[in-house]
């Protein structure tokens, strides 16, 4: 049998010098008995996937919102898995850490709203004159503190860099107030869940894109990504130009494995050129050292703003999103009109914690996954 310090020396013997390794871990907020049988980073994947807001991701919009517009397309639970299974392959290809990487993907959306971006918006609209709302300062105090399981701590405690996939986009200032280091580059894996994030997600679109009729192949075959992908899946297999059904998933498939492909290529050459040999070197070097080569950004960038204009805006998505993101600020509005409607614990953190009344409204209605949002306004707003 096995115990921690073993298992992650195991797990971690193959991985490249410039991995992040659970004794380099800068460690947890409140120190802890760690694990008997399980890594530091095993641990904080465990802790993430027993948590409410994890649960919740399963009712909470990506793009459709499901239980109106058919069970088939994507949840923000099944888009982290797949986030996390493209992540995973990437980061043992490269030799970097899995257990952390694991972590992080299962993770990277705990922050989001109901009604996908919509709900985003609706929020950051709401308050902003309160400091406005972003998922992934709000994935930050998901974990930091509105999780109560422990009797010891507040929220997860998770390690120093789980919890670094939230500062995507972070300024030094918003770094150092969330207790990270000002100046300083990302580990590896959390660079790479990004890009993990993005492949998934402008793949998976499409697909649901396609399915739902809201956008057509001839014109995504306009686009050289597409166009490229396509004629090289159809040059293995002929027979696919009479199923539709089956060339949407053939070229789907293949483009992720370009867009991973690509992805490996370009970052070892981005490592090798940066002379880049240990986690010190990751942590000072200025530049992003995960990435896509200049040629798939510039194509990739093609499809993401096709996606944009065409799909996420489009009247057929925007049906029910853009319903829901004005019903969304009703119901914010209902808690603040009667702070008596909110549960006793988020109310007395007003008192307790000092918190401004629309920061306590605000992350309440955004730890609401879509159906509650939806009773409440029945509830609360419906005339
Ligand atoms: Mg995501």
């Amino acid at each position: 049998m096995f115990h921690r310090a073993h298992i992650e020396s195991n797990s971690e013997a193959y991985l490249a010098p410039y991995a992040m390794r659970a004794r380099a871990s800068r460690g947890r907020s409140y120190p802890e008995t760690e694990a008997l049988y399980r890594g530091l980073f095993q641990r904080d994947r465990d802790r993430i996937v027993h948590c409410a807001a994890f649960r919740r991701l399963e009712y909470k919009t990506q793009v459709f919102v499901s239980d109106l517009e058919g069970d088939h397309h994507r949840n923000r639970l099944t888009h982290t898995m797949e986030v996390t299974q493209i992540a995973r392959t990437l980061a043992r290809a490269l030799a970097l850490n899995e257990d952390l990487v694991e972590a992080l993907a299962l993770a990277h959306d705990l922050g989001h709203g109901p009604f996908g971006h919509s709900g985003e918006e609706a929020l950051n609209e709401v308050m902003r004159r309160h400091g406005g709302f972003n998922h992934n300062i709000q994935g930050l105090r998901v974990a930091d503190l509105f999780e109560r399981r422990y009797p010891d701590f507040p929220g997860l405690n998770l390690t120093y860099e789980t919890r670094e996939g939230w500062t995507k986009n972070m300024t030094s200032e918003l770094r150092a107030r969330h207790g990270f280091m000002r100046d300083e580059a990302p580990p590896l894996e959390v660079q790479l869940v990004g890009h993990a994030d993005e492949i998934a997600y402008d793949t998976h679109d499409l697909e649901d894109g396609l399915h739902s009729k809201v956008i057509s192949e001839d014109a995504l075959r306009g686009m050289d990504l597409w166009h490229q992908t396509e004629q090289e899946v159809l040059s293995e297999h002929t027979t696919l130009k009479a199923d539709t059904h089956l060339r949407w998933h053939a070229v789907v498939r293949r483009m992720i494995r370009l867009l991973v492909g690509d992805l490996l290529s370009e970052t070892e050459r981005r490592i090798a050129l940066a002379k880049v040999h240990s986690l010190a070197g990751v942590r000072t070097h200025r530049d992003e050292l995960v990435g896509f080569s200049k040629t798939m950004a510039v194509k990739k960038n093609i499809l993401e703003k096709y996606l944009n204009a065409n799909f996420y805006l489009h009247s057929e998505v925007r049906k029910h999103t853009g319903l829901w993101q004005e019903r969304l600020k009703e119901v914010f509005q209902a808690y603040l009109d009667a702070p008596l409607r909110l549960p006793d614990a988020h109310r007395e953190r007003t008192k307790k914690e000092g918190e401004p009344l629309e920061r306590v409204v605000c992350d309440y209605v955004a730890g609401m996954t879509d159906r509650f949002a939806e009773i409440q306004w029945e509830r609360y707003c419906k005339k």
